[in-house]
């Protein structure tokens, strides 16, 4: 039965995570009347919500490592970043990092207990010295440390992706970040459609998907459950969720009305649409999800661990004390 306002009591969330468990999809209804709960709904969504991500993945929390293996000096206009061609934000601008840079970074991600090393270019899509050093780095990085390797390098075509996956890339993000609609109000130098031809390059090369979005953008709601629904459909197996941080000097400068019950409706709305996935809580969590970033592992089973792109995140001492309080633990493997 499809659950419409009126009906939604603070037991609706049970049954909708009933429904959920016992194989059911939720619609896109439903997912609306998540996102759109009222504030004092947020227990209970969460109680709900906590049932899903409890039955997938128990009390475990994944830790990535984000590694910013070139930064700056990108021709994409994406208003949201500090990289773009358009972005007047002072950041580090440094071409690709050299072997022993991306090597230390990795013992750092080792010895802070993450399973993913994220390899993160700022690019359109990565050139033919990018896709080399990729290769060259990968294999030495897995069988010296034994992480999984996630690949962010930008557009991708169906050969780059085939030696992404030769060389041992296990799995390529690639967010899209907003809806279709929403898109062009996003970014202009690329499409919406652009970004989901690159996951199934990904997909069609046998690597994992990682993908999600940013709330925050003045998008609609809608916005939000479409992005969700099209990222179930494409199969991705790892859903990060970011919360704008509005850079100074970006066209995104002083957006983002965001509030921390605001950002726990939206992952739980992604852990219902998406139940078996991982969710990864990403860029944003500590400005916007602020004293309440503890109850989003509710919900989310993954989040990164040390700074993100170009901002700063909590150390990694108080997030594994954040996980240790709440009882969770840390895993190193999800296989
Ligand atoms: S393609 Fe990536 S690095 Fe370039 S502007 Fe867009 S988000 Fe930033």
């Amino acid at each position: 039965m499809t659950l419409t306002a009126p009906q939604i009591g603070i037991d609706t969330y049970q049954k909708l995570a009933n429904n959920v468990l016992n194989g059911q999809s939720i619609t896109r209804e439903e997912a609306l009347l998540i996102l759109d709960a009222p504030d004092e709904h947020v227990p209970a969504i969460l109680a709900a919500g906590f049932e899903i991500r409890k039955h997938h993945f128990g009390r475990t929390v994944q830790l990535n490592f984000l590694m910013s293996a070139k930064s700056g000096l990108c021709p994409e206009d994406c208003h949201y970043c500090s990289q773009s061609k358009v972005s007047e934000a002072p950041v580090p601008k440094y071409n690709m990092l050299k072997r022993d840079d991306l090597m230390k970074a990795a013992e750092q991600a080792a010895e802070q207990g993450a399973k993913t090393y994220c390899l993160v270019i700022s690019a359109r899509g990565p050139n033919e010295r990018e896709m080399a050093a990729v290769e060259a780095i990968v294999p030495e990085i897995k069988e010296k440390y034994g992480l999984d390797i996630c690949a962010c390098l930008g557009l991708l075509n169906k050969e780059q992706a085939d030696r992404l996956k030769a060389c041992g890339v296990n799995r390529v993000n690639h967010n899209l970040n907003t809806s279709e609609t929403h898109y062009a109000e996003v970014c202009t130098t690329h499409t919406y459609a652009d970004r989901v031809q690159t996951l199934k390059h990904v997909r069609a090369a046998g690597m994992e998907m990682c993908s999600g979005g940013i709330i925050g953008m003045d998008e609609r709601s809608e916005d939000v459950v479409s992005m969700a629904f099209d990222l179930r459909e494409l199969g991705v197996q790892s859903i990060p969720l970011n919360f704008l941080e509005s850079i100074d000097g970006t066209p995104f400068e002083g957006k983002a009305a965001l509030t921390p019950n605001k950002c726990l409706k939206a992952l739980a709305m992604f852990r219902f649409v998406a139940p078996d996935r991982e969710l990864r809580i990403s860029g944003g969590r500590e400005v916007h999800l602020r004293s309440l970033q503890p109850l989003g592992l509710y919900v989310a089973n993954s989040m990164f661990i040390g700074d993100y792109l170009t901002t700063k995140g909590q150390a990694p001492d108080a997030d594994r004390q954040m996980i240790e309080d709440l009882g969770f633990e840390v895993t190193i493997s999800t296989d």
